[in-house]
């Protein structure tokens, strides 16, 4: 915990037009100044900001509030990030409440990680572009797939050198110990002890934190045999916590926020290859299934996820399920499916930003909407499967936390899958009963402590 008297010294320090004057351009009008609103679309200023209040208000759309407040709804920072990043900005020293044993070695671990991940994506970003084995063979690779010189040092991709060991050599001689690399998961140990490069000969991507810190990385073979496995992945550490990571946040967030609206994909390269295409709100969560942290984290920023599928039927259904959980944190889910055979990434290049556009939102489908068509084409003209299906499709409508929605659901689902509204109706109402129950029962878990500062 940082000490209050810092806190205050933070607040008295900052000044609200320089902090506001980083994000917004202002012109001075006598004793205020005055832009225009980054919170809502405007093209006359309302948006003033008054350095003897200390305070920022927009006439337009209402937001007002002061420096911490500012940072807090422009930068998605939290209170405590939001007077770091002041204490940064104004060099006052932050000292914080003494931590037990137990916490400062997880702090200094995780602050360690930090800077061993910083320190590898800088070093094989250097071998990409550096040297010829990078050039000849990785970078022509990204070229290949059809990235730009741009794109690939926006999302800082490198490449680890196939013989010789050469991170672990490089690391080790800069002075990390093979224990932490061991923890970063960029060295693997034989029983002797000697390191290896365990991302040798693959292209790496970095996984960000939201401030921009490299918490981890994707890393992909080149070569065409199919018993290696195409992507490694960093494990799982103090820094890297792989259920509340999404791939591309950091990038993605600003956009996100301003469009109310994420668009959730599969790999890494859907997300870089959209991005180019000019769709830069997209992320993904990266081999692992979506978790419940990862919903949260886009329901920060926005209130609608639109999940881009690839083609193939049996994929889709396999990851209905898990779409469940989006509608029970209440986030509205849109779904666009693409042609057979093609995937975002796919279908990017194919077609001009324009045409994928377009695409994207022609074919933006309500999630309840696409899941009773693809459940109901499955099922044919099976009276049991059918109902199955019907039960299935009502009980993802019994997940939506908004009553109105939810009646509306049960309207359209009636007319698409042609079933009396009432028999819908009640089978929902049936579903609902069993959740509150088991909610009640399960009341035990709900006074957890929240999440930890970090
Ligand atoms: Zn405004």
């Amino acid at each position: 915990m940082i000490l209050p008297h810092a806190i205050q010294e933070v607040k008295d320090a900052a000044r609200v037009e320089d902090v506001v004057g980083e994000f917004v351009a202002l012109k001075r009008k006598g004793p205020r100044f005055l832009g225009l609103c980054p919170f809502h679309n405007e093209k006359t200023p309302s948006f003033n900001v008054s350095p003897q209040l200390g305070i920022y208000k927009c006439f337009g759309c209402g937001e007002a509030g002061d420096s911490i407040t500012f940072l807090t709804k422009h930068e998605h920072l939290s209170y405590v990030e939001a007077i770091k990043w002041l204490g940064k900005r104004y060099n006052i020293d932050l000292p914080e409440e003494e931590q037990s044993a137990e916490q400062e070695l997880e702090q200094s671990e995780r602050e360690s990680l930090a800077v061993v991940q910083t320190w590898a994506q800088q070093w094989s970003t250097d071998q990409l572009w550096n040297t010829e084995e990078g050039r000849n063979i990785a970078l022509s690779y990204f070229r290949e797939r059809g990235f730009t010189e741009a794109t690939i040092k926006e999302f800082q991709l490198g490449y680890v050198p196939e013989r010789g060991n050469q991170f672990a050599a490089a690391a080790l001689a800069h002075g990390f110990k093979a224990e932490l690399l061991d923890k970063a998961g960029w060295i693997k140990r034989r029983d002797d002890g000697t390191p290896w490069d365990f991302f040798a000969g693959r292209v790496t991507f970095p996984i960000h934190g939201l401030s921009g810190q490299v918490i981890g990385f994707g890393a992909r073979t080149l070569k065409s045999d199919k018993k290696l496995p195409k992507y490694f992945n960093s494990p799982e550490s103090l820094l890297y916590v792989k259920s509340r990571s999404l791939y591309g946040i950091f990038q993605a967030k600003k956009v996100i926020a301003s469009t109310e609206l994420c668009y959730l994909v599969e790999g890494y390269t859907d997300v870089i290859s959209l991005h180019q295409a000019g769709i830069t709100n997209v992320v993904a969560s990266s081999g692992t299934s979506l978790t419940e942290d990862q919903v949260r984290l886009i329901k920060r920023y926005a209130p609608t996820v639109c999940i881009l599928y690839d083609g193939d039927a049996a994929g889709m259904k396999a990851s209905l399920r898990g779409i469940d959980l989006v509608l029970r944190e209440g986030l509205n889910v849109k779904v666009v499916t693409f042609p057979e055979g093609e995937d975002p990434d796919s279908f990017a290049k194919s077609h001009s930003s324009s045409e994928l556009t377009a695409h994207l939102t022609e074919k933006a489908q309500d999630f309840i909407v696409f899941k009773a068509g693809l459940l109901m084409a499955d099922s044919g003209d099976d009276p049991v499967k059918k109902a199955g299906a019907i039960h299935e499709i009502v009980e993802s409508v019994a997940l939506v936390p908004d009553m109105v929605l939810r009646s509306l659901y049960i309207k359209q689902c009636s007319r698409l899958l042609e079933v009396n509204e009432q028999a819908l109706l009640s089978e929902m109402n049936k579903v609902l009963r069993k959740q509150y129950r088991k909610k009640q029962g399960g009341r035990a878990d709900h006074g957890k402590i929240p999440e930890r500062g970090r």
